[in-house]
């Protein structure tokens, strides 16, 4: 193995858009045979819309809209913005005692009603009875949107459901990367039913999903201990313990920065077709060095 070769397989990369750490980076991305993929601004454009609320009999959607808003001003989570807009610009009641549950939602109190906004997971782990809104549920995440549970005072209250379609290149860069031999595979806090419907519609092979931030990790070191070499793609702060477990990092450009120092490959572009090409040159370096 020529060092050199490596130096240039580097530079080579960059060409592409495709900056590679160090040359032990890869020789590494040169024998993968898995790829796992952050759902929400990996897979996904990332700035989701809520399209549908639903409410229970004795709530009206405006109501609902500002108490779920008014939680969300102290949310960064992408599904906090696809609520605020849905809500549009008038005032906002005052939240106190507020919380970020992470991988699971937000809570606080609006004039005495406790409010807590998230995931099924959230809402069944305060015991409270969904029925009343499942059917919507279970239609909206079948149709690949995430659903948003609203609670008041231990009340399942309105249903927000939000979609965050696939970026426009994602389909074709997969089918390529699929074309390859690698198995894809999703992994993702989201609702499994909504993971599913986006996974079958973008081409991957596996879904992880309704992982806790800090299971992503976990369920990178699953699939190496079953004998996979593994690349991890992602853009988020949550991403960042995945990315550092997998043998191979790749942030998304444009993400965040604790991803970007993470990753051992960092794409220029904010596109999966950089992934391709990154393993691509790293297999024809290699290649060439024997
Ligand atoms: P991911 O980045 O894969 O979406 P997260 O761990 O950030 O995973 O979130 C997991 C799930 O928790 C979300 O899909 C959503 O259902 C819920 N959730 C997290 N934060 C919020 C929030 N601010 N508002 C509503 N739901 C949230
Ligand atoms: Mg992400």
């Amino acid at each position: 193995a020529t060092p050199m070769s490596i130096i240039s397989g580097v530079g080579r990369a960059a060409e592409f858009g495709v900056l590679v750490r160090d040359a032990d980076a890869l020789q590494r991305a040169s024998t993968l045979d898995t790829l796992v993929f952050d759902k929400t601004g990996t897979l996904t454009e990332g700035k989701p819309q809520a399209v549908a609320v639903k409410t229970v009999a004795d709530m009206n959607e405006t109501d609902a809209l500002r108490l779920a808003a008014a939680l969300e001003q102290g949310s960064s989570h992408p599904l906090a913005r696809a609520i605020l807009d849905k809500a549009g610009n008038g005032a906002l009641p005052q939240v106190n005692g507020f919380r970020t549950l992470r991988g699971l939602g937000v809570s606080g109190e609006v004039d005495g009603q406790t409010l807590l906004l998230g995931n099924q997971a959230l809402l069944n782990e305060q015991q409270i009875d969904t029925q009343a809104l499942d059917d919507e549920l279970t239609a909206q995440a079948s149709r690949g949107a995430t659903p948003v549970l609203l609670a008041v005072d231990g009340k399942a209250a309105a249903l927000f459901a939000v979609r965050d379609p696939l970026r426009e290149d994602s389909v074709a860069a997969l089918q390529r990367l699929h074309r390859e031999g690698y198995r894809l595979v999703m992994l993702t806090g989201d609702n499994p039913t909504t993971a599913h419907a986006i996974a079958k519609e973008a081409g991957i092979d596996d879904v992880i999903a309704g992982v806790l931030p800090d299971g992503k990790a976990e369920a990178i070191k699953t699939l190496q201990r079953q004998g996979r070499q593994v690349a991890m793609v992602g853009d988020g702060i949550n991403d960042a313990p995945a990315l550092a477990q997998a043998d191979v990092g790749i942030a998304m450009g444009g993400g965040s920065d604790v991803a970007i120092e993470t990753a051992a490959i960092t794409l220029m572009r904010h596109s999966l077709a950089g992934v391709a090409d990154a393993l691509a040159i790293s297999k024809a370096t290699l290649r060439n060095m024997k």
